[in-house]
């Protein structure tokens, strides 16, 4: 009698065992089987083989029947999933939910080894394209990482922005993909433009795949078959998602814009860092990893700076290309000589002006989509808030409505106070409204917005690009959706309407984020041989994040930055996990958290904090509360989750404490 451990896509504490047909000749690990499951049938996959005494006291099922003949997960991917639900803190059911494309339970999946699909990658012909040459700092870049490569599986290319990393990525890729390997090339969510895909496809054509959430089931699924039944060298171009393909023959992964956020999975759990987890992927292929960016994580710095990866700069920009110019703008002063119009300054409307009718384009970043954040009562304060979450309603008001940006809530716009009948004021500056306010500033000028609210179809977002690319928008208004790495030739200034917001947040990455943003839609300034300008408008000039920004001094900035981490035991010197907890009702939710503080306290004494009321304690109707544990970057951490795992256990089994949903968020951002 055989018996195997089936992981099913579910959050179940365990692996569950079944007895194999005893009419079955052969199994693999991997394999997709159907599995009774509480009453039903479920698709799940063959873990191991299972060793240990059998508990007869349970009646062990027998498997129903299996789907292919072949493994739909490779040995490498387990590989990686029992990683990451160590690492992560999760069940091996919660990585197999998210690791599998939607369409995995259907009939034919696996395919047979023979069997191989040829799914349309391109238009383009078969042979790889001539690729544009490197320039002379690029080629040098391209011999260190190579050289670098040899004492480290990771290296940093350092690069500032427009040095152009893409053309020495697509050299690194054009080297791996000839000597038979395949290739990871990961980008955030919003890189992943045609200005990109067009490009890598002229010159990889049908060896290259685009693997995102905006593409259909039906593709996702074709594409991860077609891996699965292949060794052949191939690229694959894709969102944070992609670390979960079976690759048979990895040789290179590419995490591009490895400081953006967007890498790192917040809900549901694998609450994954799509960064790390490509750096273990790469590992299991005993393969090579490039990190790119012009603005490394803090955490990605210490790295570098404790020999853990390499490094390789590149500080010159495309076509002798000087770095933007940063003109700060002091909003005290403007709005005490009254030199403001709306939300624009004199010197902003100025240079504005200056670049259009010069036939130049400008880009105006706003990091709050909507008309204004928040709407307050004149005569009682009162402010109109979320029902369900602790946050004011956003006013858009070319829907007509209230919005709440963290549940989805919406009501139809308020014309007076709901308690008293006073008037309400608008407050703060969206989006939206800039747009508003730029259409009475330049009445003739091409405007368009691009924000969460105007890129709600699958082809809005390339659409506003694409028309702007083509000079046929003068201004182009957005969300840090215009920060990604695209460039315009034409565009020669970048306007910030108010960057105070940026530094605002209680978290001890503020500084880190609001510099990288900042530096990189700067970044879409300038062209061939002129610099470009960034103006921001800020109450508060003397901030330290503007000295360095001026200078482009990220290194000193970052460096800075990792003293104080160090000095008060933040990350990267110490490992950060997160205690969410989560109920409807408040009072089990504080009962619960404090119960679990009082455990974790005699274990970890001062490296538990108190119980925190998060900035945004109510979400969807659901009370929140944190507690975060701070462990020693030289301390064991496996030994830490342990305990940390014994302890809510316990809490968890506890009568009051049942319902309340209790989460682990390692490394949270
Ligand atoms: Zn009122
Ligand atoms: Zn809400």
């Amino acid at each position: 009698m055989v018996y195997v451990d089936v992981i099913l896509p579910l959050a179940l504490p365990t692996t569950l065992t079944y007895r194999l047909p005893q009419s079955w000749k052969e199994w693999h690990i991997g394999q997709r089987v159907v599995v009774p499951f509480v009453k039903k049938q479920a698709v799940g996959i063959i873990y191991k083989e299972h060793t240990q005494a059998i508990d007869h006291s349970f009646e062990i099922k027998e498997v129903t029947m299996a789907l292919d003949d072949n493994p739909a997960v490779n040995s490498r991917q387990l590989a990686l999933w029992e990683w990451i639900a160590e690492y992560y803190m999760c069940t091996l059911g919660e990585v197999m939910a998210a690791a599998l494309p939607t369409k995995f339970a259907d009939r034919t999946f696996a395919l047979d080894q023979h069997q191989k699909l040829h799914i349309n990658t391109s238009n383009y012909a078969d042979e790889t394209r001539d690729l544009s040459p490197l320039t002379e700092p690029q080629s040098i870049a391209l011999n260190d990482i190579l050289t670098q490569w040899q004492t480290h599986q990771t290296v940093l290319l350092f690069g500032v922005t427009s040095s152009g990393k893409t053309e020495v990525y697509t050299h690194l890729i054009a080297q791996t993909l000839q000597a038979g390997k395949q290739v990871l090339y990961l980008v955030p969510e919003i890189a992943l433009t045609t200005q990109l895909t067009d490009r890598l496809n002229s010159y990889f054509g049908d060896k290259m795949f685009v693997y995102h959430s905006r593409i259909t089931d039906t593709r996702r699924r074709d594409i991860y078959r077609q891996l699965l039944a292949t060794t052949d060298a191939q690229l694959v171009v894709s969102a944070r998602s992609g670390i979960f393909l079976p690759f048979n023959n990895l040789g290179l992964v590419i995490v591009d814009e490895e400081h953006e956020q967007s890498y790192k999975q917040a809900d549901p759990a694998p609450r994954y860092h799509a960064r790390s987890v490509a750096i273990i992927l790469s590992r299991l292929h005993n393969a090579h990893t490039l990190l790119g960016t012009a603005t490394p994580a803090v955490e990605t710095w210490h790295n570098v700076k404790t020999g853990k990866y390499g490094m390789v700069r590149l500080t010159q920009r495309y076509q002798g290309m000087a770095l933007p110019r940063l003109t700060l703008i002091d909003l005290n002063r403007q709005y005490h000589r009254k030199e403001m119009y709306g939300h624009f300054s004199d010197p902003l409307v100025s240079r504005m002006k200056e670049e259009l009718e010069a036939g130049k384009q400008v880009i105006l970043f706003q990091n709050r989509r909507g008309y204004a954040p928040m709407l307050i009562c004149e005569q009682c304060g009162q402010v109109p808030r979320c029902p369900d979450c602790d946050v004011p309603l956003t006013l858009h008001l070319s829907q007509r409505q209230l919005q709440c940006h963290y549940c989805g809530y919406t009501q139809p716009m308020l014309n007076s106070c709901p308690s008293c009948g006073g008037r309400l004021q608008i407050r703060g500056l969206g989006t939206e409204r800039i747009e508003d306010e730029v259409a009475q500033l330049f009445p003739s000028a091409r405007i368009e917005r691009m924000d969460w609210d105007t890129t709600r179809r699958k082809d809005d977002y390339q659409h506003i690009l694409d028309r702007f690319a083509e000079h046929q928008t003068d201004i182009l208004i957005g969300t840090q959706m215009v920060t990604k790495g695209l460039h315009f030739d034409d565009v020669s200034l970048v306007g910030v309407l108010s960057a105070d917001h940026l530094f605002n947040s209680p978290s001890y990455r503020c500084y880190e984020r609001a510099y990288q943003m900042l530096e990189q839609v700067a970044g879409r300034a300038g062209r061939k041989g002129k610099a470009g300008e960034i103006i921001i408008q800020t109450w508060d000039v003397e901030h330290p994040v503007f000295k360095h920004l001026a200078t482009h001094s990220y290194e000193q900035f970052i460096s800075e930055q990792l003293q104080e981490r160090q000095a008060y035991n933040f990350p990267p010197y110490y490992r950060e996990i997160t205690i969410i907890f989560k109920h409807n009702n408040e009072q089990k939710v504080v009962h619960t958290a404090h119960l679990c503080r009082e455990r974790l306290v005699r274990v970890f004494g001062s490296r538990c904090s108190e119980v925190i009321t998060p900035p945004l304690q109510r979400i969807g109707g659901q009370t929140h509360r944190h507690i975060h544990l701070l462990i020693e970057a030289t301390a064991s951490i496996t030994q830490a989750k342990r305990l940390l795992n014994e302890q809510l256990k316990a809490v968890q089994e506890l009568k009051d404490c049942r319902q309340v949903r209790i989460m682990q968020d390692v490394d949270p951002l």
